[in-house]
């Protein structure tokens, strides 16, 4: 249930609302739009009448959710929810697509600060790379861990750009948050429900993949959880699903892409790496991941993806990227969105 407060409505109105639901045993989360504040109540709401709040001052009305993702809903905050990455360096859900590159795992030092420069001069704004990997095989590369934290800080110090990568386990969260301005929770994880809970539990932006065999409404499930543990800066991801079809590693499922705009005000990203797992077709599908209406991209790039240590296949090389860039642009404009361009958002 949300009650929807009448614009101007005063911080003290808002209070008694929640003073009120909350005397009646249920939980409440205000959520401030730009056109109206709404208090969001979840949990047990038995006690509750669709008249409990209607005579309050500063009420307009109480509305019934009907989907099971209550805070999520576009029905809850009509406005899309813009993220502000790095205190606002980079700010995703808005008019300017963002894009994200970096290569699949960091693999040492030099290679991620050469990445880095190189998709920066090309015109991305957020660096992504894995330190901690969640690979099928037990023995290929599990990725650098700390060190490539340190080395992705270090990236981050000599280029300006906010840094994207993977938390897989519950207690590395508060670690990686130290060094990430974006946690990613990988498809295997997005229904591992204490993960959710912790990076729910801190401020952090996150990037939520969908499952590998993911519904798109158990994907807004999980980010239910967490958002309703108290973090609103989440971010969905499209990377592609298993299907019975073999061309490509995923399929890449674009329709979730508009499906998820019209479901929930969270921004949504399309990961056309790992949808295709074929490099020649990564420019295609980022194009048409803009012209659905994708808020970000992230992709992946490497300066010589045949000798990646891992995600080689569906890799860019830094040449590919750039010329990408160029079409990019004009397919965000054919859109009317732009590409978030670094010296707009970067210090
Ligand atoms: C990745 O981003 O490199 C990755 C492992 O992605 P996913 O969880 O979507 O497979
Ligand atoms: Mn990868």
């Amino acid at each position: 249930m949300i009650v929807v407060m009448k614009p101007g409505a005063t911080a003290a109105e808002i209070g008694a609302v929640i003073r009120k639901a909350e005397s009646l045993g249920c939980k409440t989360h205000p959520i401030y739009g730009d056109n109206r504040t709404v208090v969001a109540l979840v949990g047990d709401l038995t006690r509750l009448t669709r008249e409990t709040f209607d005579q309050m001052d500063g009420v307009l009305q109480t509305m019934r959710i009907q989907e099971p993702y209550k805070l999520l809903s576009r029905t809850t905050r009509p406005d899309n929810t813009i993220i502000d990455i790095a205190e606002g360096r980079v700010r995703v859900g808005g008019e300017a697509v963002v894009v994200m590159a970096g290569p699949c795992s960091v693999e040492g030092r030099s290679q991620i600060i050469e990445i880095a420069h190189a998709i920066k001069e090309a015109g991305a704004t957020v660096l992504r790379g894995g330190a901690f990997k969640p690979r099928t095989s037990p023995y290929d590369f599990q990725g650098l861990g700390l060190k490539g934290l340190e080395y992705l800080a270090d990236a981050r110090a000599a280029t300006g750009l906010p840094v994207i990568t993977e938390v897989m386990r519950e207690e590395q969260v508060q670690m990686v948050a130290e060094y990430a301005d974006i946690l990613q929770i990988g498809a295997r994880n997005m229904q591992n429900y204490g993960l959710l809970q912790a990076v729910g539990k801190q401020q952090k932006p996150v990037m939520l993949k969908r499952g590998i065999s993911g519904t798109i409404r158990e994907l807004l499930m999980c980010a239910e959880y967490i958002v309703s543990n108290g973090n609103y800066n989440v971010l969905l991801c499209e990377r592609g699903i298993r299907t019975y079809e073999t061309a490509t590693r995923n399929t890449f499922d674009l329709n979730a892409v508009p499906v998820l705009k019209q479901q929930t005000h969270l921004p949504v990203v399309a990961d056309p790496s790992h949808g295709t797992g074929l490099r020649e077709l990564v420019p295609a599908m980022s194009r048409a991941a803009v012209a659905a209406g994708a808020d970000a991209l992230i992709l992946e790039v490497h300066p010589d993806p045949d000798n990646a240590v891992s995600d080689g296949r569906q890799s860019l090389t830094l040449e590919e990227f750039a010329t990408l860039m160029q079409s990019l642009r004009r397919v965000a404009e054919a859109v009317d969105r732009t590409i978030a361009a670094p010296e707009m958002v970067l210090a």
